[in-house]
């Protein structure tokens, strides 16, 4: 079995021995133990590294038989770091089929180098939909009314006067707006076009949805 597979994950085992998570374009996430031979310059097994896999089951699990760089993601300075550490956290934590469309949004989302509180919030909200778990805020998700408020991280997106509860996050419908355009438009398009006021109450939400969808 050939796959790409992007590292989410290496943990050193002692022995030359490493095991690493990874999202790969066919099985999706899977976990695999590598041996990386004495002189061979690991950076293929290393985190938010995109890396051509050959592999092979054994009983319940997957061994790298052979694997190969395409792309390395090294982080070049600590705010790269913070950005891609959070891109492939959620990652970890899902139950994730192989994905071409997936496998691309990760792919492209790890190599930009800046405006990473832009790009974080885009990237959630991609995630969000391709994996079916978008939250409703063209309107309120309990009653249906049009004019929203808040935000309902329990509910599952956004919500009316009416229907809002302590706790619930402040919401509006502009920012609703924003956020079905981030979701809609690729990174390159926004990235001049964009109030950076309207990030913070978005990657709240978003990051809410998520953790209380995933965890
Ligand atoms: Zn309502």
């Amino acid at each position: 079995m050939e796959t790409r597979g992007i590292v989410l994950k290496a943990q050193r085992l002692g022995e030359g021995l490493r095991a690493l998570s990874l999202y790969t374009e066919l099985l999706g996430r899977v976990g695999v133990i590598v041996k990386v031979r004495r002189g061979e310059f690991p950076v293929k097994y290393e985190p938010f590294s995109i890396t051509r896999f050959k592999l092979v089951q054994k009983g319940d699990r997957f061994e790298v038989k052979e694997a190969k760089l395409i792309e390395e993601n090294f982080p070049a300075n600590q705010a790269e770091l913070l950005y891609r550490a959070r891109l492939v956290k959620p990652l970890l934590k899902m139950e994730l089929p192989g994905s071409k469309k997936l496998f691309g949004l990760v792919e492209s989302y790890l190599k930009i180098k800046e405006e990473f509180e832009l790009a974080y919030p885009m990237f959630l909200s991609k995630l969000l939909f391709i994996e079916g778990l978008f939250p409703e805020v063209r309107r309120c998700v309990s009653c249906g009314r049009r004019k929203v408020v808040a935000f309902s991280v329990k509910r599952g997106g956004a919500v009316c006067s009416r229907c809002r509860e302590e706790g619930d996050y402040k919401w509006s419908r502009e920012l609703s707006r924003e956020l079905i355009r981030l979701t809609k438009k690729p990174f390159e398009e926004v990235k001049g076009d964009y109030r950076r006021e309207l990030l913070t109450p978005i990657t709240r939400a978003l990051s809410g949805h998520l953790r209380d969808r995933v965890d």
